[in-house]
Parts: C-alpha cells; sequence; structure tokens
C-alpha cells in the first residue's frame, strides 16, 4: 500500500529524471530533479508546508489563523494550496510584473491578492515590506517571511538534499541551481556537503542579479539588467543564502535559458518554466566543465502552463529580442484537414 494523507504529505518525494539529449551530448549524466510535480506544482510547495507547519508547532499559527507573504508567485500558491490543506485564510502581495497567469490562479486557489508597484528592495512599498507590515496590522496572522525565515532553507536540508543523495546513491559531482529566496540553493547544497565536501555547488545567476559578482569578487553588483525569469536573481544575501557553500556561479543570458527550455519541450517532452530553463543551461556549463562520465544534478522548479502568455508566446518572445532563441516544433508541414472531410 502507499497512500500519502493529504496535501501536506504529498510534497516532496519528486523523481530525478535524467535530461537525455544533455546527457549523450556532455557524457555525464545530467538530472533534474522534477519539482513541477509537486503538488502545487513547484519547488515552493516544500518551503511553504515547511512554513506553516513550523509556524503551528511554535504556536504563531493558530485555527482561524491568516497567512500572509510577498510573493512572485510559487511561494504563494504553494501557501494557498497548505492554507486550503490546513484552514487558514491566505494574503498575498505580488509585485505587477509577474506572469498574468499566476495572479488569476491565486485567486481560484481563494488567496486575497494584492498587487503593489514592482519597486526596489529599498523602497518602503516593496512587495515583502508591504507584506511584511500588514501581518503585523491584521490580528492572529503570521508572515511567511520566505526570504529570511530559514525554515525555507530547512525544508530544503531535510527533504531535498536527502532526497537527491538517495536517489543518485551519493554518485553525485556537482549540484547547480538559481537563488530567488537562495532556499532550495542553501538547503541543498548545505546537505550534500554535509555527505561529501567534494560534491561541487554552483549558482546559476540571472542578469539583473548581484549574486554572481558576489560570489566572483565579494561584491554585490548587478550583472547586465533586466530578465525574462521569474522568481529567481537578488540584489542582497538573505538570511537563507547566508553562509551557503558556494563554490562558483555562472552568470546565464536569457537567449541561453530560452533555447535550453525550448529544447527541453521539444526533445525531452518537458514544459517547463524559466528557471529550469536557467538551471538546465548551468548544468550544461558545469557538466562541460568537469568533462565525461560526471553526475550533475539541477532542479526543474516549476512547469510551463503558467507562462503560456509570455515564454511560451512568440510574440512577446520577439518583443523581447529572444525569438530566435526559441525553435519551432518539430511537427512538419502543416496538414491540409480539408482532404478528408466531405464536400
Ligand atoms: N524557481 C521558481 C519558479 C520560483 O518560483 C522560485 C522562488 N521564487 C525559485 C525558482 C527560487 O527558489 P528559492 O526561493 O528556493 O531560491
Amino acid at each position: 500500500m502507499s497512500i500519502d494523507d493529504g496535501f501536506i504529505a504529498t510534497v516532496g518525494q519528486t523523481p530525478l529524471i535524467r535530461l537525455r539529449r544533455l546527457s549523450e551530448a556532455t557524457g555525464c549524466e545530467v538530472l533534474g530533479k522534477a519539482e513541477f510535480l509537486n503538488p502545487g506544482g513547484s519547488v515552493k510547495d516544500r518551503a511553504a508546508r515547511a512554513i506553516v507547519l513550523a509556524a503551528e508547532r511554535s504556536g504563531a499559527l493558530v485555527p482561524g489563523g491568516t497567512v500572509v507573504e510577498g510573493t512572485a508567485g510559487n511561494t504563494g500558491i504553494g501557501l494557498a494550496h497548505v492554507c486550503n490543506a490546513r484552514g487558514y485564510r491566505c494574503v498575498i502581495v505580488m509585485p505587477d510584473n509577474q506572469s498574468p497567469e499566476k495572479y488569476r490562479l491565486l485567486s481560484t486557489l481563494g488567496a486575497e491578492v494584492h498587487t503593489v508597484a514592482a519597486v526596489p528592495y529599498s523602497n518602503p512599498n516593496q512587495y515583502q515590506k508591504v507584506a511584511q507590515r500588514l501581518a503585523a496590522h491584521l490580528s492572529n496572522a503570521i508572515w511567511a517571511n520566505q526570504f529570511d525565515n530559514t525554515v525555507n532553507r530547512q525544508a530544503h536540508i531535510d527533504t531535498t538534499g536527502p532526497e537527491i543523495w538517495a536517489q543518485t546513491g551519493g554518485r553525485i559531482d556537482a549540484f547547480t541551481c538559481a537563488a530567488g529566496t537562495g532556499g532550495t540553493f542553501a538547503g541543498v547544497s548545505h546537505f550534500l556537503k554535509s555527505k561529501r565536501k567534494a560534491v561541487r555547488c554552483v549558482l546559476a545567476d540571472p542578469p539583473g542579479s548581484s549574486l554572481y559578482e558576489y560570489v566572483r569578487s565579494g561584491t554585490l553588483k548587478a550583472t547586465g539588467s533586466g530578465s525574462i525569469t521569474e522568481g529567481i536573481g537578488i540584489g542582497r544575501v538573505t538570511a537563507n543564502l547566508e553562509g551557503a557553500p558556494i563554490d562558483a556561479a555562472v552568470h546565464i543570458e536569457d537567449s541561453e535559458t530560452v533555447g535550453h527550455l525550448y529544447r527541453l519541450l521539444y526533445e525531452e517532452g518537458l514544459f517547463l518554466g524559466s528557471t529550469s530553463g536557467i538551471n538546465v543551461a548551468a548544468a550544461a556549463r558545469v557538466a562541460e566543465e568537469l568533462g565525461p562520465g560526471h553526475t550533475v544534478v539541477t532542479v526543474l522548479c516549476d512547469g510551463g502552463a503558467k507562462y503560456q502568455s509570455r515564454l511560451f508566446n512568440r510574440e512577446w518572445l520577439a518583443q523581447k529580442g529572444l525569438a530566435q532563441c526559441a525553435p519551432p516544433p518539430k511537427r512538419g508541414e502543416p496538414i491540409d484537414v480539408r482532404l478528408v472531410m466531405p464536400a
């Protein structure tokens, strides 16, 4: 018998998928942790579950309570599911520059969504700070605080890291992924290093984020500006990222991210969001650097459906100057259906 007790028990234990094309091209085992198969659809289900359960244990969250969070989307989606499953109200503050699908999905899930202007972190009306003040203002409410609440990282030390270690039988040479809060990267890296120090942990960083330069030179300074990726890239060292074992960082341009995403779709059968694209691009770089015979693990953070109006919309891609990075589907010449229809 194998039965999971509700949403909470269904988070995690995701498959580790061998990416066939990249593995063949590099002579390495390039493996993707299938976080898009979590019940709420992303890697953030793990942090959402851990944060709510920890708040229940500490007594901060009691029946009838409210969970407030500032999020670019997936943490809110995970929290909305967890709140439905545990009987809490969910209030989400989001910047106004995210995929339209995410706002709609959050409302469908029953969360109360508040959109605020996308402004820099230093601005008091930045979405995370609005969420913090809102939680303080409401009675019987907690602020999930995914960026600096280290329960987030701990969720990956307790679950994602051990799963990857067990699924590879400890045969893993490198791990790579990008950071939004840094919870996934830091938690998995901490765990893998505790098992074997030689596992190479490489941070993937998109344009506009300051972590590539931070790892390279110790200075928080953005490389490039603006990215089509959503939910990753930061300008500060969060509490979750603080002290993470980072061996190196790679800067990945959006053109490379989009190219990998479309190849994952048409050549691997995997329909994924932008952060999976950058993570796989980084895994390809690390595999090439290590040479054949190594095992490189990365994270397939969420599915592509939330991004159909952007990443998987060729007009939108063209506006971003990225259309040439997206190969067309391999379906041959269009068929004339009228040929098989009576006149
Ligand atoms: N990928 C996606 C699709 C996300 O939504 C997020 C979180 N915003 C991340 C990656 C980054 O994960 P983490 O917060 O653990 O760094």
